[in-house]
């Protein structure tokens, strides 16, 4: 359990403002190119210049100076999608399919306890920080996740989950359940974890239930997440080509499909629009890549959980060039295994470069740090190192042994980066995550080995 004296440390700190210059032997702003030699100057939550160190040094005014050595000082990751109280359901039904997959995920999730999912989120939160990651966008079904993400001190947005979707289940009782949620979530809430709306996905969720939360999303400006084209059975059963079994009762959901492919549907009923963020976007053509790209919605890749569910490969390189407002993420420990974006990058890297549409290690961490930010709608104060930005920053050690030897920092962080060589994760100027005790003076707040 963290300790009541980590929350009040947390809060206590984010009181001061000091300032202070990290420098290291690379410097990735990601706005700019590679600084060798560059540092950042901070200044309580936010960075205020990014430039060779030796200038930084010279603009000085008495600031305190860490530098990482031969590391790489980066923006934090992104983790731009995730289920962290699914953390304790690792490896569900790796022999499934995904509509199989799906209620056997439901069956697990029935045998769990409202504290199992808190804890789960915990350390799933814990799992991130390790790693680098400084900003989670979480899709929650037990709404716990906010209460973690508070307690652990990382940035996000909680996503509580909305589904409904058969005839015989009225829309009221959706929304009382979500009603229920936000509840959970509101005590948690802060400029550091903000609230958004998951209505499921479009096999899930009706069409008036969409069109609900659609309206109160511009209504609130509350960001939306949706599950969106993950399997060619999803395509089927919208198509009305296939049923859908029910994850709540024996046999196939009642409803009518919609008719359409998932972009068309989500563009009937307004959802492709800056404020929408799409999960996974596997199953898309080439078309509706541009129909995507021109619409402002971010969409998110999570390839290891599309490998792992047999879903298939999504067209990152496609959507890249169409100009995709496009980030990464993990999904849930349930189809994907470690909350690692290192793994995450490593893998989109090497299944691109098998089939055929390889990605440069440089597209995969920008796709990690800015482009995660720009999906998520929160470009302005994350995923860069830029002055005015928020202080959300990670550090990778050139020493360990998985990456010495790295000539380039793009391909150390994707080849061979892992959580054993993360100096540090800063969130907001605050070393949240701090193994080696680096920050040992005021910004130290707490660290995640303590449990
Ligand atoms: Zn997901």
């Amino acid at each position: 359990m963290i300790g009541k004296a980590g929350l009040f440390f947390t809060f206590t700190f984010s009181l001061f403002t000091f300032n202070m210059i990290l420098s290291a032997r690379w410097v990735l702003p990601l706005s700019a190119p590679p600084l060798l030699r560059g540092a950042v100057r901070i200044c309580g939550d936010r960075i205020e210049a990014v430039g060779p160190l030796p200038r930084l040094l010279e603009e000085s005014d008495g600031d305190s100076h860490l530098d990482l050595g031969n590391a790489i000082l980066l923006p934090g990751l992104v983790n731009a999608h995730c289920h962290l109280d699914y953390t304790y359901l690792r490896a569900v039904g790796p022999d499934l399919d995904f509509p199989d997959w799906i209620l056997e995920l439901t069956r697990r999730k029935n045998t769990c306890a409202p504290d199992d999912f808190l804890n789960a989120a915990r350390d799933g939160a814990r799992e991130c920080l390790r790693g680098g990651i400084t900003t989670v966008a979480d899709c929650t079904d037990s709404a716990h996740a906010a209460q973690a993400l508070h307690e652990i001190g990382i940035r996000g947005i909680s996503f509580p989950e909305v589904f409904g979707v058969d005839d015989r289940d009225p829309m009221e009782a959706s929304l009382e359940r979500l009603r229920q949620k936000e509840e959970r979530l509101q005590p948690w809430l802060s400029d550091r974890v903000m609230p958004g709306i998951s209505p499921h996905a479009p096999y899930s969720v009706r069409a008036t239930l969409f069109e609900h939360l659609n309206r109160r999303s511009q209504d609130e400006r509350l960001p939306l997440m949706i599950h969106l084209a993950e399997s060619d059975d999803e395509v089927r059963a919208l198509l009305g080509k296939q049923p859908w079994k029910s994850p709540i009762r024996e046999g196939f959901v009642q409803w009518t499909a919609p008719g359409e492919r998932p972009v068309a549907y989500m563009e009937r009923l307004g959802l492709l629009r800056p404020g929408v963020t799409f999960i996974h976007c596997v199953q898309v053509t080439h078309e509706e890549i541009g129909r995507l790209a021109g619409s402002g919605a971010g969409v998110v890749t999570c390839p290891r959980s599309n490998a792992y569910l047999r879903t298939g490969i999504a067209r990152l390189r496609e959507m890249l060039d169409a100009g995709v407002k496009l980030g990464i993420g993990t999904d849930g420990a349930c189809s994907s295994g470690p909350l690692s974006i290192f793994e995450e990058m490593r893998a989109a890297w090497l299944i691109q470069r098998s089939t055929g549409s390889p990605m440069t290690t440089r597209e995969l961490v920008e796709m990690a740090t800015h482009g995660g930010a720009k999906a998520l709608g929160m470009e302005d104060q994350i995923g860069s190192l830029e002055p005015g930005k928020l202080a959300d920053l990670t550090a990778l050690s050139l020493d360990h042994p998985t990456t010495q030897g790295c000539e380039d920092p793009y391909d150390a962080l994707v080849l061979c980066g892992s959580s054993e060589s993360v100096l540090f994760t800063m969130v907001g100027g605050q070393a949240v995550w701090d193994p080696n005790r680096l920050f040992a003076g005021p910004c130290h707040a707490y660290s995640a080995t303590e449990k």
